[in-house]
């Protein structure tokens, strides 16, 4: 017969396992930041009776199904740990929501053998234990006093460093993107909740008029996770840029983006302001005016296209034969076509692109495009071999430029409309400095890599007369497009707009 084990001395083990085995990137955290080593002891002993307590409620509640929830916390735990540790990043509601958003086939690089041994024994073993232990839940009376023998500890820890707060109001990203559990408890219900008002209608704004009926055509390309850094056209040392160098009138802006994830980065392009609320995007307001609108993807996580012609990679494959869908380049198939096939006075041709996607690099781009070898295809690697990473890396940049060199070369062609490509990323990437890759750093605390973005502009000559702003934001991209393409609105913000009236 199985031995029984007391519910306090259950959660007690669980609390002290959830401490050692997950919470030393929090305790390391704190340690390295704060002044006062009474400080970090406390937040390690706040931890035990706070974990202790949320154990014990949740088992002796609803006994079984919350000893599989703390199962299922434990194993989570696990992975989240081991991402923080192997990535340097943090559980925090950006790194989340890029989680989220990731596609099977995107998350598979990750899943790597340490990743695996990390998870059976931190994550799934322990589950076996916590699952099957036979559990003496006791009376009322003892609930009663381990709760509030708990909650007593924790509240008189935290009095006790009551003068703390302003230290801990300076690190909260990074202190609540670390303890375990908490950080992907808590940013979860944030997102979920974050997810419910973005699926609410959009807000719409005030109507616009189309000023005449000259031909214009904007293509405007969301790039994906392209940094300035290394584009030789921002002074990179390494040849990035070999086309677009070439480009007579090409407008090189300094820019940054106002997210480092995916899904916001693109939000903030398609809306006018800054905001919570979910305002009619670019591509739906410019379709409700009459203009043509195709949105072009290799990616995801764009707010809801309502209208527009929405054409996926295997859309393109199927619609044109013969091109290669497996790269970004599927996005260009008729692209001249489109434009000259369309009755419509304005043209609006969005492509979000995918090849600067991490941490499989060099699966982004075409044999000839690999350049600068020997590449590696994952982070794991990259820590032994830096420079490989950055070698696929920068092949995916070589790519980018290609790929925008021949948009403009394409809209060359086209005679009988004005015609401007406008490209700039969803946010930036990180490449092991400071021990930092990818990006979903909190923009607040995002090293410089992940925020400082490419941005480039062409037009067809006499099209319109550049401004050249110090630095622009993604928000610059509404206004400005809604100014190529003739369109007054009263959302028109002639700060944000990048041409000359
Ligand atoms: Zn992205």
């Amino acid at each position: 017969m199985k031995k029984e084990i007391k519910l306090t001395t259950y959660s007690a083990i669980l609390s002290v396992v959830n401490l050692l085995a997950f919470n030393v990137p929090f305790l390391l955290f704190a340690w390295r930041n704060a002044d006062s080593t009474f400080l970090v002891i406390c937040l390690a002993l706040l931890l035990l009776p706070l974990n202790f307590f949320a154990c014990y409620l949740v088992c002796y509640l609803l006994r079984r199904i919350g000893r599989v929830l703390v199962a299922l916390c434990h194993c989570i735990s696990a992975i989240c740990t081991y991402y923080v540790i192997s990535y340097k990043t943090m559980m925090d509601a950006s790194m989340l929501s890029n989680f989220f958003n990731t596609r099977p086939e995107e998350a598979l690089p990750f899943i790597t053998f340490p990743f695996v041994a990390c998870v059976i024994i931190l994550g799934i073993l322990p589950m076996i234990w916590i699952i099957g232990a036979k559990v003496n839940y006791g009376t009322w009376k003892r609930f009663g006093a381990s709760i509030g023998a708990s909650l007593g500890i924790s509240l008189l820890i935290i009095l006790c460093n009551i003068n703390q707060t302003l230290w801990i109001g300076k690190h909260d990203t990074e202190l609540g993107g670390l303890v375990m559990p908490w950080s992907y408890i808590v940013n979860t219900a944030r997102i979920a909740g974050q997810h419910a008002s973005a699926n609410r209608e959009e807000t719409p704004l005030p109507d616009a008029t189309i000023l005449n009926d000259e031909k214009r055509a904007v293509v405007l390309v969301i790039g994906e996770s392209a940094r300035k850094a290394n584009c030789s056209l921002y002074g990179y040392g390494r040849e990035t840029n070999p086309l677009l160098s070439q480009v007579e009138d090409l407008h090189v802006l300094n820019a940054v983006s106002n997210a480092t994830y995916t899904t916001a980065g693109v939000k903030s392009i398609l809306e006018y302001k800054a905001s919570d609320e979910l305002f009619e995007i670019l591509p739906n307001y410019l379709y409700r005016h009459g203009v043509k609108v195709q949105w072009r993807t290799t990616n995801w996580g764009e707010p809801p296209i309502h209208g527009p012609e929405y054409l996926k990679r295997e859309d393109l494959a199927a619609m044109y034969e013969g091109v290669d869908d497996r790269y970004d380049g599927v996005l260009l198939a008729g692209l001249r076509e489109t434009i000259e096939g369309s009755p419509e006075d304005k043209v609006l041709i969005i492509l979000h692109t995918s090849t600067s996607h991490g941490p499989a690099y060099c699966n982004r781009y075409p044999s000839e495009f690999e350049i600068y070898t020997p590449v590696c295809d994952n982070v794991e690697q990259a820590a032994k071999a830096p420079q490989e990473l950055i070698n696929a890396y920068d092949n995916t940049m070589v790519y980018t430029d290609f790929l925008l060199n021949s948009i403009i070369d394409t809209l060359k062609g086209i005679t009988d409309r004005s015609c401007a490509m406008l490209y700039i990323s969803d946010h930036g990437e990180s490449l092991g400095e400071n021990n930092l890759y990818m990006h979903g750093v909190p923009v607040k605390v995002a090293p410089k890599e992940q925020y400082e973005i490419p941005c480039f502009l062409w037009l067809t000559p006499g099209y319109r007369e550049v401004k050249q702003p110090e630095l622009i934001d993604q928000h610059w991209v509404y206004s400005s497009v809604l100014d190529l393409l003739d369109v007054d609105s009263p959302v028109l913000d002639p700060e944000k707009d990048l041409f000359v009236h």
